[in-house]
């Protein structure tokens, strides 16, 4: 690799390299010019004078595209490749080195204040959508910063709390959306979150940072703190942490070299930590384009094409949906005149302009006659009658209604987490009003943390889902409405029936700064799959204006996982897109193990009548597990079943292919049980024969199976030695050992 010149700086300059100049931009040192990075992650927020990081102060207009939740519903990895690299363009035109997002963290729990930034409650589709949105990101020379790494799921003390969890839920589902964007798309940096995981602050953990992040899946750009996330620069930079921003106190730089001086963090660290920093100022220096412009019309144009795949058709009875474009519509809602479309905190983005989607109905259907009444309002100051009043009688006068319900920005942020997943009490009174006096309704909702549903789908016959759409979402809602665009969406995030029923419903936020991830590997559908439990919407749910049929499923077996084919065809009339979901699962695999994981996806455009092929990689990593034992991933031999369907609870058709698995096997030791050393090839038989010879068999068949047999295979084979009565010695276990573990297969 070339030099970057870092080795050249003295303990100063390097020190000083490590940490910004101020709120979004690091030091000149020597040679090194300054870069500048910005929120993100769904737009950009390049302040101007007053910064902070908390979206208080005004930033600079940027699109606004769909905030995650949005965007990961179009389960469209082009789309989030596009938006990547349009916001790689809009950085470029601004100065703008490194922009921070996208944020991959998993959405354990539907309170989890910042879920509107996050993609999924399912590792593979954050992964493959954050990777995307990287490489868009990247290939026009600007960096990415992956965040929160790692474990941040919640805002509730989030400086603080320590994300308490196992082994194999930390590898098979909090830290692989992490991974899979750090293999495949090589951010160029990584952004360290606040919290603690299993008691250790990230910002100082060397078994995050340096262990897993940089040795185990070769990740070779800079870990960036979050604002404000180191507490000890020196031990963080012998963690493996590089640049700690904000930066403007001097403090730190001075204890990183007073701790070079005195022995206490090696130069060795800081050098490399230093020439991190620099190969990235080079890079995005070399990377710079100048005199770049934004193309403010085809952003925004794109913003509304993601918006329109982001929108979810929950429900559609009796074909309400789509409305002609004529006739009498009574819009209803405050959303509808004052649209919600994104988040609250660091990634709050000034747009450009803003599509209300009361003004683009009128405009979409000059020949309908709409009508609008607020309904409620989002001050929470709780029922207003005569709102309710006007709307009940718009409604009823009117051949449809389309009603605009919602979450307030207030009601969800970074920073806190939210209390519940209800709907306020007003907008519930206002739908049953409105449905009793026009049963023909179409309820419309703008939120970034999931709703309970259970009591809108009581009422409504139609529902459409936007999440939060960005600048462009109310054409886009319009183009669905309205039949200009056939709904593709799908749910990224299950809607319980009950918040009762969520996986975390018991360990969610924790307490005395400790969160104990207790339901394990059950995250999201794994949990109510498992639990059998009623769920509102299924994750992966989403329906169309047209039906799809699936047939001819074929799994094959290859080197890099299961190829799996199917053909779908478009059985309406109308053209539109099918998301294909492949879900994986081993019957008697001898670890735990969800009842069935999603492995795959593919989408797919048919015109009416249409048949065409979607083809999809089940990668062998999607179907590994975490191996305890051997500290590694692992793919477990045998039959896996692959079910092909358009949701986790829609699935179609299905089949079973033989995968031969890794010849990996764990070392025996003295403490290695008895079933576990006749289980093993080399051990197995010579043990069997010699166990007949023990005084405790007495005589009998020394076949598992027996009650003796049962009770025996549980002791560490160490111990065998002291009932054996001197007839095994532990010299003859030792050899056996060696000549077992010589045997086999590392
Ligand atoms: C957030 C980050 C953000 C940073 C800079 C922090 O509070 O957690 O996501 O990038 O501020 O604004």
């Amino acid at each position: 690799m070339e030099s970057t010149g870092a080795e050249r700086l003295d303990t100063e300059q390097k020190a000083a390299l490590g940490s910004g100049a101020d709120f979004w931009t690091t030091k000149a040192v020597g040679d090194l010019p300054s870069i500048m990075m910005t929120d993100g992650p769904h737009g950009l927020r390049k302040q101007g004078e007053a910064t902070d990081h908390l979206g208080i102060g005004a930033s600079l207009p940027a699109t606004c595209f769909p905030p995650a939740v949005g965007l990961a519903q179009t389960w469209d990895p082009a789309l989030a490749e596009a938006v990547g690299a349009a916001l790689g363009r809009e950085c470029q035109a601004n100065d703008v080195q490194v922009l921070l997002g996208p944020g991959v963290n998993l959405k354990r729990s539907p309170l989890g204040g910042r879920n509107f930034e996050y993609f999924s409650e399912e590792p593979l589709l954050a992964g493959v959508l954050g990777a995307a949105w990287v490489r868009g990101l990247q290939a026009e020379g600007v960096g990415a910063s992956l965040k929160h790494f790692a474990l941040n799921n919640q805002e509730t003390d989030r400086m603080r709390s320590s994300s308490d969890v196992d082994p194999r839920p930390l590898r098979e589902l909090y830290l692989r959306a992490f991974q899979r964007v750090v293999q495949d798309a090589a951010p160029w940096t990584v952004m360290c979150s606040y919290n603690r995981v299993n008691g250790v602050q990230v910002a100082h953990d060397p078994f995050l940072l340096t262990r897993v992040l940089r040795e185990e899946w070769g990740f070779s750009g800079v870990v960036v703190s979050d604002w404000g996330a180191v507490a000890d620069r020196v031990a963080s930079i012998a963690a493996g942490l590089d640049l700690q921003m904000p930066g403007g106190d001097p403090g730190p730089d001075a204890a990183v070299v007073e701790a070079v001086g005195s022995g206490r963090l090696a130069p060795e660290a800081l050098g490399a930590s230093a020439d991190r920093v620099a190969r990235l100022v080079r890079t995005a220096h070399a990377s710079r384009v100048e005199g770049a412009t934004v193309d403010e019309g085809a952003h925004h144009e794109l913003a509304r094409a993601v918006a329109r795949r982001a929108i979810v058709l929950l429900k559609n009875d009796d074909a309400v949906l789509p409305l002609a474009p004529a006739g009498a519509i009574a819009v209803i809602g405050e959303f509808a005149r004052t649209p919600r479309y994104q988040g609250g905190g660091s990634s709050h983005v000034t747009p450009t302009r803003l599509d209300v989607p009361l003004d683009e109905l009128r405009a979409a259907a000059p020949e309908a006659e709409i009508s609008f009444a607020a309904g409620f309002t989002v001050d929470g100051t709780g029922a207003r009658p005569e709102l309710e009043a006007e709307a009940v009688q718009i409604a009823a006068a009117a051949d449809v209604a389309v009603v605009f319900l919602g979450l307030d920005a207030a009601q969800e942020s970074e920073g806190f987490d939210r209390e519940d997943i209800e709907l306020p009490a007003e907008q519930l009174a206002l739908l049953e009003a409105v449905v009793t006096a026009q049963p023909r309704t179409v309820v419309v909702l703008s939120h970034g943390g999931v709703l309970r549903l259970a009591p809108v789908a009581a009422l409504a016959p139609a529902i459409l889902d936007g999440g939060l759409l960005g600048q462009a979402g109310g054409g886009a809602i319009a183009d669905v409405l309205l039949g200009a665009a056939n709904p593709s969406g799908r749910l990224a995030e299950t809607v319980p029936v009950r918040l009762q029923d969520t996986p975390a419903y018991l360990s969610f936020p924790g307490e005395d700064s400790h969160v104990r991830y207790g339901e394990g590997l059950f995250v999201g559908y794994r949990w109510y799959d498992a639990r059998e439990l009623d769920v509102a919407f299924p994750f992966g749910h989403g329906l169309s204006y047209t039906t799809f049929a699936y047939d001819s499923l074929a799994l094959s077996s290859e080197p890099e996982g299961i190829r799996v084919r199917v053909t779908v065809s478009n059985t309406g009339d109308r053209a539109g897109r099918e998301v294909v979901q492949a879900y994986a699962s081993l019957p008697g695999s001898a670890v735990q193990r969800p009842v069935r994981w999603l492995a795959g996806f593919g989408s797919i455009e048919l015109g009416p009548g249409e048949s065409g092929e979607v083809e999809i990689l089940v990668e062998r990593r999607d179907l590994e597990h975490w191996s305890i034992a051997l500290d590694r991933f692992v793919l477990e031999g045998g039959s896996y079943r692959i079910e092909v369907g358009a949701s986790s609870r829609d699935l179609r058709a299905s089949g079973e292919v033989e995968l031969a698995g890794d010849a990996v096997r764990a070392p025996l030791t003295m403490d290695s049980t008895l079933g576990e050393v006749l289980a093993h090839p080399v051990a197995g038989p010579i043990v069997a024969q010699q166990l007949g010879a023990l005084p405790m068999a007495a005589g009998d068949a020394p076949a598992l199976g027996t009650d003796m047999m049962r009770m025996m295979a549980s002791i560490p084979i160490g111990r065998i030695v002291a009932f054996a009565q001197g007839q095994v010695t532990r010299e003859q276990l030792e050899q056996l050992l060696a000549a077992a573990n010589a045997g086999a297969p590392a």
